[in-house]
């Protein structure tokens, strides 16, 4: 590895080749054209001495103002979720999405390939939706666009769709493949067993390995993590070792000091910055993404590209005790701890003075569970809760999801189909509940409320303890 940041240490021309380009493209863009920096690289240094782009540049520009080409070139506008109030945009061609597309194809051919079925359970606005679609286009596989945050395709009738059709592959978010295997179980289904599924890609929130192993286990199927952003879309995709390898040839990635400009070493914590290769429609140069990692020591796998661990976002970070801990440490304990019980299910909660984990084990012994926790968190102070099944994840009302249909805006009384009075009562139908089932439903509510109750409580007399 050079003293520069992650190119492939054989190829340094061509990295710099690259960097070049995308800046000559970015010209293009109100972003860096109204910059004053000088974007004509003549070398490396020139390259080092741009200033970041942070994510309130974009947010300044509006939302033209990444756009490098004209419009009659772009397919696809994106943007961030923007949880945290501002969202940014961005514009892409049909070739942005190719080179992604074939990138991840090429990559995992053992998964991608003519006539492996592939459920994509990525929600329509994210671009991985589009990418899965798009590997299946190229000839890598048959696309089943359900994408989750869908009432057409809830949680049941995905289950139902992934056996129907033999699917080998689903991709979509971590916890997705816990939340179909309770579903299985619940109907007397076993996941390994009695489903064709061998491969879960995943991406969007952390994945751990404990968590992957976990998924693993239940499923009989491997776990391959996908790494990106909305800004700069393909970033990495996980190896046979479970580590997350960066995509250098579309991203040029540096990793510095949380507190200067400096390179971070192997094993500390840093801010990732990606200037894009293979982005035509909106390039950045030297973007602060805002995600925490930490580079890996070279893999085990013997593929050369750097290996990074994506921690969180920057200011995502929860403290608990004297320490501050990234949303994928909390996620990583709360999962050995689960896993420590033979339980994939489980919530936390960060309370004032400690960490509740909330597991789904019923007459668990917790001792495991607790030096799980505490091996991953040292000293915080933590509580867990051993709850009874659909505790914690409710596959009996997950089951009964509404029913939706397409718009209607005549409904005949005269016979026996459904009598409606107006345009939403005819898209969703909601299940009734059968008396017993309203029965559980009602004590898990109940139960739950006893459980806020208790904690409020505890965090009242914690504060006036305080005062
Ligand atoms: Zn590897």
């Amino acid at each position: 590895m050079t003293e520069t940041g992650l190119e492939n240490p054989h190829d340094f021309g061509r990295a710099f080749r690259a960097l070049q380009l995308t800046c000559e493209r970015a010209l293009g863009s109100p972003l860096y054209r109204e910059q004053p920096s000088n974007l004509r690289l003549a070398s490396m240094e020139d390259f080092q001495k741009l200033p970041l782009t942070k994510r309130q540049d974009l947010q300044r520009v509006g939302i033209h103002g990444t756009r490098a080409v004209p419009l009659e070139e772009v397919c696809h506008y994106g943007e961030t979720s923007g949880t945290t109030g501002a969202s940014n945009s961005t514009w892409l061609t049909a070739g942005d999405f190719a080179r992604n597309a074939q990138a991840i194809a090429v990559r995992h051919p053992d998964i991608f390939a003519p006539g492996r079925i592939i459920m994509n359970r990525f929600p329509f606005m994210s671009a991985p939706a589009h990418l899965i679609q798009l590997i299946a286009q190229q000839g890598a596989g048959v696309s089943i666009p359900a994408g989750n945050i869908n009432w057409d395709v809830p949680f049941p009738r995905a289950l139902d769709l992934a056996r129907r059709t033999g699917a080998q592959v689903l991709a979509g978010f971590p916890f997705e493949p816990i939340i179909l295997a309770k579903l299985a179980q619940a109907r007397g289904l076993d996941p390994a067993k009695d489903l064709a599924l061998d491969t879960f890609f995943l991406g969007g929130s952390p994945l751990p390995p404990v968590l992957q192993r976990r998924i693993e286990k239940i499923w009989n199927a491997r776990v391959i993590e996908l790494y990106g952003s909305t800004e700069t879309m393909l970033l990495g995709t996980g190896c046979c070792e479970r580590s997350l390898h960066l995509e250098i040839d579309h991203a040029y990635c540096e990793i510095l000091r949380l507190d200067s400009e400096e390179y971070a070493d192997v094993g500390e914590v840093g801010r990732l910055i990606v200037t894009t290769l293979g982005i035509e429609g909106s390039p950045l140069i030297r973007f602060d993404t805002g995600d925490r990692v930490r580079r890996l020591p070279p893999c085990a796998c013997g593929d050369p590209r750097p290996a990074i661990v994506v921690l969180g976002r920057d200011g995502d970070e929860v403290k608990l005790g004297g320490s501050q801990f990234y949303s994928y440490e909390i996620i990583e304990a709360a999962a050995a701890a689960a896993d420590a019980i033979d339980s994939s299910v489980f919530f936390t909660v960060v309370l004032p003075d400690r960490l509740l984990v909330r597991i789904e084990a019923e007459f668990a012994d917790p001792a495991p569970a607790y030096t799980a926790l505490r091996h991953h968190l040292r000293d915080v102070k933590v509580e867990i809760e051993c709850v009874a099944p659909d505790m914690v994840l409710d596959t009996e009302t997950l089951s009964r999801s509404p029913s939706v249909y397409k718009p209607v805006l005549i409904s005949d009384w005269r016979g026996p189909e459904r009598h409606i009075l107006s345009i939403d009562q005819g898209m969703i139908e909601w299940p009734a509940l059968g008396f017993a089932e309203a029965g559980r439903w009602l004590n898990r509510i109940w139960k739950k409320a006893l459980t806020r109750r208790r904690l409020k409580q505890k965090i009242r007399v914690a504060k006036r303890r305080g005062e």
